[in-house]
């Protein structure tokens, strides 16, 4: 039997190959694994041109206790941070911050626009206890594309340090060292890079990292802990999931082969710009505007009919193998269609048609079926 396609950010539809680099088990103190570790660590920090400036911190769990360990080890205890929110995501982070008793601010967009760096000039100029900032790449609670480069250039302009959650960006979109300062970027396998769930990772600038001794809030959250202990030895402090770091180099080698990051990105953005075409000729809309859609999740209109229940719909699609996701919007019914993950056109024409057949099954009428 097939797998359904996931048409979710994460966990996320993977390859067959990607599947079947699972299938060994590796012993953590083993060279054959410290080997596979450092080959990731290496190839993760190629991805942002960071060699001779950053380092890789893999960290077991999944990407938010990644986002928790960067927050935590990254500022100082006296440090303020600055969340810059448009959804969810950036909202998880003040909220984290909180509660490992740093302070926080937020500067807060909405949910339907960008980030606006005039906005966040304005917030720095007016509070200069803030050090540090944090910025959503692609918020996936919505899908709106945050303007990266010009936050980095304002953030390090006022002399603050950036810190970055590209977590479901990461690998499709593009972020350089090279044009964009930062101290911290976080990212997880499990989404553009197409791996499996189990670990997140922090791209670091090495001499942010180098003062960061001691600061960290928790123990096994520490990643100046778990940097310098995996330089000593090769080795994750504390049981690395062995099985996701196999497939996760697995998954890199299929995203060299097939072109890197921009042909991901293309990928990617041929399955958001089709499947909203597709949506549209149902009738159905989708709720960002076109130049702030970020090609990685697209958030839809739920039809306005008393026909309408998200829970029955996703029944009806699931049982022709297609899982969506639901809608995480406080304003608007929405559901939402990933566009990441190895998906092609194929894979989201059956999606449309899954959807279209669903909505008749419901009684809702759909413009073309
Ligand atoms: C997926 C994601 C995360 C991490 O979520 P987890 O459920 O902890 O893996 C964080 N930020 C963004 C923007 C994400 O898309």
């Amino acid at each position: 039997m097939r797998d359904p396609l996931l048409l979710t950010p994460g966990p996320l539809s993977t390859s067959l190959a990607t599947k079947t680099a699972m299938l060994h088990d590796w012993g953590s103190w083993d060279n054959d694994f410290n080997m596979l570790t450092a080959n990731v660590r290496q190839r993760l920090l190629a991805l942002i041109d960071g060699q001779n400036t950053h380092t890789c911190i893999p960290l077991q769990g999944s990407g938010t206790f990644a986002v928790e360990a960067a927050v935590g080890t990254l500022m100082p205890r006296d440090g303020k941070l600055l969340c810059l929110v448009n959804g969810a995501y950036g909202k998880r982070i003040a909220q984290l911050t909180q509660i490992m008793g740093r302070r926080v601010t937020v500067c807060d967009f909405g949910e339907t626009m960008p980030v606006n760096p005039a906005e966040v000039k304005k917030c720095l100029e007016n509070d200069p206890d803030i050090s540090h900032v944090a910025v959503v790449y692609c918020e996936t609670s919505t899908g709106i594309l945050n303007p990266l480069e010009q936050i980095a250039a304002t953030v390090a302009s006022a002399g603050k340090k950036l810190i970055i959650d590209a977590m479901s960006a990461f690998g499709a979109l593009p972020v350089s060292s090279r044009n964009i300062a930062f101290d911290a970027l976080i990212a997880s396998g499990n989404k553009c890079l197409e791996g499996v769930p189990g670990m997140g990772f922090v791209l670091a600038r090495i001499d942010a990292l180098k003062q960061c001794a001691g600061q960290a809030h928790s123990l096994s959250l520490d990643l100046y802990d778990q940097w310098v202990y995996m330089e000593r030895t090769g080795q994750w402090r504390y049981t690395p999931p062995t099985h996701v770091v196999a497939a996760l180099s697995a998954a890199l080698d299929q995203y060299d082969q097939q072109g890197g990051q921009t042909a991901r990105l293309a990928r990617y953005s041929d399955n958001c710009r089709y499947v909203i075409q597709e949506l549209n000729k149902l009738g159905l809309r989708s709720f960002l505007a076109p130049e702030i859609q970020a090609p990685i999740i697209v958030t839809v209109h739920a039809p306005e009919h008393p026909n309408w229940q998200f829970s029955h719909f996703y029944q009806l699609t699931k049982a022709q193998g297609v899982l969506l996701y639901p809608g995480k919007l406080t304003s608007a019914e929405t559901f939402r269609i990933g566009c990441i993950g190895v998906l092609g056109r194929a894979e989201m024409a059956m999606a449309v048609d899954a959807m279209a057949r669903a909505l008749h099954q419901m009684g809702i009428p759909v413009n073309a079926i």
